[in-house]
């Protein structure tokens, strides 16, 4: 007889309170009923599944952590493990969720006024408006801490915006995004709440991705854009602001890394107690089971290693070295298990429909979004050896 697949190994799980499992229940039960079926067909047509939103909403997850304006105010734990939920059937319904949660939201929460949040941060909760943040520009990824060539600059009639940003999730249906521009007199970076009806500013999807592809990333173009200063974060004045937002959002992205291993993981080891070969299940062969092992010893490493890192961010001791350590960890041995994931499954693993080639393409922007594996290092070693090795 097979047993139980569980890949929560070390019962992570039983350190949430019954209502914290009960939703995150509530959240699996929904992705494994309305988004696993879909989800093939919206990714290989490069299309968001817009119907599913008033779902999402009613789940009543987006901001959770978030203390008021609609938000739940739960632990970082608990948000970590719904992200970790959401990725386990589909990472870029969990990255478009991270998008507005995290990245718009966190950004409006963290560096917005008492009135911005009052405004803006109910009806993203709700999904009533749709969030997007635009920080990369199509020759500043890794570098934009320093070298955004997007700029603001404060006239009598506003503050006039000019440049460009790639990569914006969900900017293609987006109501805002968040903006980060270098500001021409003080040269620093700030932070600006934009309509996207707003006169100049233009989105052009970008097509063709072989990752993520249901995320709606586009290049968005902004001519003159005037933005009137209650849309100016108050509290975004240089990049340090913004690594404020990235910083949780890391600590995200890595969660969203394990439900994606966690993914190609249940699917792969499901598969192979069912493929026979040799007249046996191929999960009964010692080479079979040794891959199966060392997936499940990875996600054991990094369920455990990002438990702690929600412990420390609800402690109020997460550190930006925290993060990126658990980003860059989590998305490398994610990359690791899907590819092996695809491996135990001979050429199935290549067919969408087997579940496990989604998660191997899609682990590839995970593991580059939200700073690439050498920035985040950098990060980390900044921190232990008190060197800068960024330029
Ligand atoms: P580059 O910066 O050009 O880097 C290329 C390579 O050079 C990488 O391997 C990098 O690690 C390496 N490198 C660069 N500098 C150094 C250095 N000093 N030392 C060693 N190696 C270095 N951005 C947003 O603002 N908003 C979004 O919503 C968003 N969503 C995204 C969604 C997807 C699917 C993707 C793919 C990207 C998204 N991004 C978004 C952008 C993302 O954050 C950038 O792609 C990322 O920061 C890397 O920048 P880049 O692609 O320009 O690569």
């Amino acid at each position: 007889e097979v047993p139980p697949i569980d890949a929560d190994f070390y019962n992570i799980g039983d350190k949430l309170s019954a209502d914290d499992r009960a939703l995150q229940l509530k959240v699996r039960g929904f992705m494994e009923k309305e988004i696993a079926p879909i989800v093939n067909e919206y990714w290989l047509h490069d299309e968001f599944p817009k119907e599913i939103i008033p779902k999402l909403s009613e789940l009543n997850i987006a901001g959770l952590s978030f203390e008021g304006y609609g938000c739940a105010g739960k632990s970082s734990l608990l948000e970590g493990i719904i992200a970790c939920e959401l990725a386990r059937v589909d990472a870029s319904i969990a990255t478009f969720f991270g998008v507005q949660g995290g990245l718009c939201m966190g950004s409006i929460y963290t560096c917005g006024s008492e009135e911005q949040r009052q405004k803006w941060l109910p009806p993203l909760q709700q999904f009533k408006k749709i969030g997007a943040f635009g920080l990369t520009e199509p020759e500043v990824g890794s570098g934009a801490a320093g070298g955004l060539t997007t700029t603001c600059e404060k006239t009598e009639n506003g503050w006039v915006l000019n440049g460009q940003k790639k990569w914006i999730g969900n900017a293609t249906f987006a109501d805002i995004v968040v903006i980060w521009a270098r500001d021409v007199a003080d040269n620093q970076v700030k932070g600006f709440i934009v309509e996207t009806t707003t006169e100049g500013f233009s989105v052009e999807k970008i097509k063709d991705k072989m990752a993520l592809r249901i995320v709606q990333n586009g290049l968005i173009t902004m001519k003159n854009c005037i933005i009137q200063e209650e849309n100016r974060l108050p509290n975004a004045n240089s990049f340090k602001d913004t690594a404020k937002v990235l910083q949780a959002t890391r600590a995200g992205v890595a969660w969203m890394a394990v439900g994606c291993a966690r993914g190609a993981y249940e699917n792969a080891l499901a598969y192979t107690t069912q493929r026979e070969q040799f007249g046996k299940p191929i999960a009964a062969f010692q080479l079979i089971q040794n891959h199966l092992v060392e997936m499940l010893s990875n996600l054991t490493a990094m369920q455990t290693m990002v438990f702690r890192l929600s412990e420390l961010q609800d402690q109020g001791k997460l550190k930006d070295e925290h993060a990126s350590l658990a980003k860059v960890f989590c998305t490398l041995r994610t990359r690791d298990i899907v590819s092996r994931a695809r491996e135990v499954m001979g050429g199935n693993g290549i067919l969408l429909e087997y579940n496990v080639a989604r998660f191997l393409a899609d682990a590839e922007a995970i593991y580059s979004y939200e700073g690439t594996k050498e920035i985040n290092s950098l990060i980390v070693g900044r921190s232990i050896t008190g060197f800068s090795a960024f330029v």
